[in-house]
């Protein structure tokens, strides 16, 4: 069995919050095998309290809990923890996923899932810690042919310049910050339109797919721009390829 180093420096720890113990053991055994430490919870007393003493990278968060919802755990993480979240949500729930990304989650996985989604989620999310909790950052954001100079606030496609509408920037320049990760709709609206932003769903349509013209060598098929359906759109930034 090949060990894959878990990717920014010594292991990882990552925090388990699942109560249906076959599914725990998947994620934990899955985790285990790619070099990360894993610490468990099953239910959200108990993912309060680990989470208190271990500081964990990562928390993998069930968001249906026996003794209460996990967006109850989100919200309690998020009052003192910056810790990426990544919400495990039942498919009959869509609506609750997107509640909890618009309250601070950073991704999610919809189950079923296999340990390939899961290890590209699990990358994506603790790169991005990593990327913006240390250091200054890189300016120059680059996945496949596309370019985005954040300080220049110039974009290029395969070297070539592409000019941006400041609404067409705006979506773009928020996709990136959030690179390789879901951005809900709610959050590109109130990024470009403010706290009323809500109403402009169908505006918000026209402007990515205009954006996706001018930035994508196949519109009809995306390959950056990626719809999440009834959730938002997620810049792909290449790292969750295995
Ligand atoms: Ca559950």
């Amino acid at each position: 069995v090949t060990v894959e180093p878990a990717g920014e420096g010594p292991a990882a720890r990552i925090l388990v919050v699942e109560d249906e113990p076959r599914f725990r053991r998947f994620l934990s055994v899955s985790l285990g095998a790619r070099g990360y430490r894993v610490l468990e919870a099953g239910d959200a007393a108990s993912a309060i309290r680990v989470a208190a003493e271990h500081a964990p990278d990562l928390v993998l968060l069930d968001l249906g809990l026996p003794d209460a919802d996990g967006m109850e755990v989100l919200r309690r993480l998020r009052e003192w923890s910056e810790v990426p979240v990544v919400v495990l949500s039942a498919r009959e729930r869509e609506g609750q996923k997107v509640e909890a990304l618009d309250a601070g989650a950073d991704d999610y996985l919809t189950k079923p899932f296999g340990a390939g989604e899961l290890m590209a989620r699990v990358r994506v999310a603790l790169r991005h810690a990593g990327r913006f909790g240390a250091g200054p950052g890189d300016s120059v954001f680059r996945t496949g042919d596309l370019e985005v100079d954040r300080a220049a606030r110039r974009v290029t496609v395969r070297g070539r310049p592409v000019h941006c509408t400041p609404i067409e920037y705006r979506l773009l320049q928020t996709l990136v910050r959030h690179a390789g990760r879901v951005v809900t709709h709610r959050i590109l609206l109130e990024a470009v339109w403010g706290p009323h932003g809500a109403e402009q769903m169908h505006t918000l349509r026209v402007h990515m797919a205009a954006l996706r013209r001018k930035i994508e060598e196949d519109p009809a098929r995306p390959g950056l721009l990626v719809t999440e359906a009834g959730v938002g759109y997620r810049l792909d930034d290449g790292g969750g390829r295995e």
